[in-house]
């Protein structure tokens, strides 16, 4: 026997099932990584950058276009983009029109990362990706990572496209974060679809702990032009998050011209497009999903049960149903998993 209730977290809806039956939550899966699949890369020589800002790397055509940036270790301890720009950096690079900037974000946070405590380091004092606020921005609050987003937008506030590599805690198919203005979404579409494998590509509304430097409002203002969009390239610390990295940010470059074009491969998958409706926020210490999800899984029937928390179930909402970035572990008033509708 069981009933619906519905529970308001951050003013999305969750659907929640109480149960009367007595439900036994599964064993915790273990925690990831015991150790890095890929060293972190020595980023020596590029640490100083070429501009008078610490990590900035800038190129100039000297003819008319757009300006392109790169970003990587916005989180110290997700290193695969920043393996993707020093791949990047070590060939010379002349953009044929516009200006380039590839920016090591947090470099505070990633030199402090040990390889023996890999899940710590992803920042030095606050997520640096939930302070991209106008009105935070120049208040008096500070921070290291408030101080690095202050040094960081005399250029940021001059990008017109924009791409963020980020990498995951938990195994999960690759996915390409936007706000919700189209325009963003237009440029996941032609990102995602310029790989013969296309990342999942999820719109979402952003965090209410801040908002990411995608959704800073240059890049989300519904009248603005300039456009962002995050890569979560897989697991933290494997090749293949290093792989995937390097191959999204060159495609990237060579759409807008940065580097010679790319041969466009033929698609052996098709592009998936989701919009998060839910965030399901773990209310009890025993929340557990039913078993080991892999974020970008589509549940394809509505009610069925995905996770226990305490005595409710937690059941998927609608037919299709795409787990996003699930948490395998996630701690009491934490995220367990946000739950996207498939368009
Ligand atoms: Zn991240």
């Amino acid at each position: 026997m069981s009933c619906a209730s519905k529970r308001q977290h951050s003013g999305k809806s969750t659907y929640r099932f109480r149960t009367l039956s007595e439900v036994l939550p599964p064993p915790l899966p273990a925690l990831p990584h015991a150790a890095p699949e890929a060293p972190p890369p020595d980023l020596t020589q590029w640490v100083q950058g070429n501009c008078g800002i610490r990590g900035v790397h800038h190129f100039e055509s000297h003819k008319p276009g757009p300006h392109i940036a790169v970003t990587a270790l916005m989180h110290g301890n997700e290193y695969a983009g920043a393996h993707a720009l020093a791949q990047i950096l070590a060939t010379p690079l002349q953009p044929t029109l516009g200006r380039l900037s590839l920016i090591f974000l947090n470099l505070e946070a990633y030199a402090a990362f040990d390889p023996r405590r890999p899940s710590q380091f992803r920042f030095v004092e606050e997520d640096m990706n939930r302070l991209w606020m106008p009105e935070l921005i120049r208040s008096a609050h500070s921070s290291v990572e408030m101080r690095r987003v202050r040094e960081l937008l005399p250029v940021i506030d001059t990008v017109d496209v924009l791409l963020d590599l980020h990498s995951m805690t938990w195994p999960s198919a690759t996915l390409l974060l936007t706000s919700m203005a189209e325009r963003n979404l237009l440029m996941a579409n032609t990102l995602a679809c310029g790989q013969a494998k296309p990342p999942q590509v999820v719109l979402d509304q952003g965090h209410p702990a801040g908002p990411r430097l995608i959704d800073y409002e240059r890049f989300s203002d519904p009248t603005g032009t300039a456009r962002a969009c995050l890569l979560e390239a897989g697991q933290h610390w494997t090749r293949s998050a290093t792989e995937q990295s390097l191959l999204t940010a060159r495609i990237f470059l060579a759409q807008h011209g940065m580097i010679p074009p790319l041969p466009v491969p033929a698609p052996t998958h098709s592009c998936v497009h989701a919009m998060v409706t839910d965030c399901v926020v773990a209310q009890t210490a025993g929340f557990a999903f039913i078993r080991s999800f892999m974020g970008g899984d589509i549940i394809e029937h509505a009610g069925t049960l995905i996770a226990i928390d305490g005595m409710d179930e937690i059941r998927t909402p609608y037919n299709n149903c795409m787990l996003v970035i699930p948490n395998l572990r996630p701690r009491r008033g934490h995220t367990a998993v946000r739950l996207a509708r498939v368009l």
